[in-house]
């Protein structure tokens, strides 16, 4: 037989998705790959049980209902006027939108700058966009950047820069601030900077999300990814989108075409009422998570397990030095195994070689996090 394509032999499946099987096959509580255990907003199941939901392809682009919708909700949280149009394209969850960006970008050859830790999908969408990617550390405890390095990186003349802001998995927002630092330097080397913002809804205060696009002058140049699964924790729906100015988004709709055609038409119908929903909602969700987060990292704190402090999404890194690990993959099977909790190992993340963190998540009902803490009283079992 001939060999397969050689694109593939350089990255492994999801770590993170990886993850939730062996959680699943030790009966662990699965805070490994992120989504809720808990329900959307009625709302939004309403209409999905009680409509006439349309069975065949909405329009490649999007439902016209659901790009009207998304185009006026940024208008409310951006400020920019988006035509739903010519620059939105409707994608199967922010890992197609993302998928798409890179693709609309990037010929083969072309670098990328990707901070690290990173999301672990951006290293394979690089490979099968034929990009390379540039590192850029985001230094602990704060994961911030030095502008030099930053500049360095851009010195080698990148088609763009990927922003996961709020950021999976350290939980940075990054500040105003960094992000104009990060756009002079897009200006100044005439780079296109993707943004994945899907935790966008999911800040602590007193940070604030502050959207790329929205910086002066950067519109132009930013290809904005997001999507509804945890704004309105409907994970398993896969609606995302791609907001960008119309000469890329001419681009990126010819690639999303012959990805995938189009995102589930019913699900775009039922989430219509989700985009169109007001500031009341957003602020329950940050309270939500906010109390999420405090209850979890308290119970971290009571344990005495080392761990960062999230300033947005929902995941926290544990710090596992004390137990003796050389191989944090090992130790997030036997977490499973042996204490019942799921878990993703932090070398996933990071180009660097870390293998001292561990990522969980607390997207879950607070009995959930209860008994992942009651079972993480016995993480000692773990010391070597
Ligand atoms: N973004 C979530 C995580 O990092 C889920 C990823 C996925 O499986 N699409 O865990």
């Amino acid at each position: 037989m001939k060999k397969l394509s050689c694109r593939t032999e350089t990255f492994t499946d999801s770590v993170i998705r990886r993850m939730t099987r062996v959680s699943l096959r030790y009966g662990a509580v699965n805070l490994s790959q992120g989504f809720p255990d808990f329900d959307p907003p009625k709302e939004i199941l309403n209409v999905l049980s009680q409509s006439a939901l349309p069975h065949q392809y909405s329009i490649t682009w999007g439902a016209q209902n659901f790009r009207d919708a998304l185009a006026a909700k940024q208008k409310r949280f951006t400020g920019l006027d988006i035509d739903p149009n010519s620059q939105i394209v409707v994608t199967c969850g922010s890992t197609e939108a993302m998928m798409a960006a890179m693709m609309t970008v990037c010929d083969p050859g072309d670098k990328v700058i990707v901070f690290s830790p990173f999301y672990e999908n951006y290293g394979a969408d690089a490979i099968l966009a034929g990009a390379e990617p540039i590192y850029v550390p985001l230094n602990p405890q704060d994961f911030d950047f030095d502008p030099n390095v930053l500049e360095d990186a851009f010195r080698q003349g990148p088609k763009a820069l990927i922003l996961c802001n709020p950021s999976n998995p350290c939980g940075k927002v990054f500040t105003r601030r960094e992000l104009e630092i990060i756009a002079a330097l897009a200006e100044k080397y005439d780079a296109y900077v993707i943004t994945d913002e899907v935790y966008e809804h999911i800040v602590y205060a007193p940070h604030e999300h502050v959207y790329f696009a929205a910086l002066p002058g950067m519109f132009q140049r930013t290809i904005s990814c997001s999507s509804l699964s945890k704004t309105y924790s409907i994970t398993g729906w896969r609606l995302g989108y791609i907001i960008a100015p119309a000469e890329i988004i001419d681009v990126a709709k010819k690639v999303h075409d012959f990805l995938t055609v189009g995102a589930a038409a019913p699900l775009q119908e039922a989430a219509v009422v989700g985009l169109k929903m007001g500031d009341d909602y957003y602020k329950a969700l940050q309270d939500t998570y906010t109390n999420k987060r405090n209850l979890f990292l308290k119970g971290l704190d009571d344990l005495r397990i080392p761990h960062t402090t999230p300033e947005g999404a929902y995941y926290v890194m544990l710090d596992i030095s004390e137990y003796g690990y050389d191989d944090d993959l090992l130790f997030c099977e036997d977490l499973a195994r042996v204490v019942g909790v799921g878990a993703v190992p932090g070398s996933s993340f990071f180009k660097e070689p870390v293998n001292h963190l561990i990522r969980l998540h607390f997207a879950k009902q607070e009995s959930t996090l209860i008994e992942a803490l009651n079972r993480l009283e016995n993480i000692g079992k773990l010391k070597k």
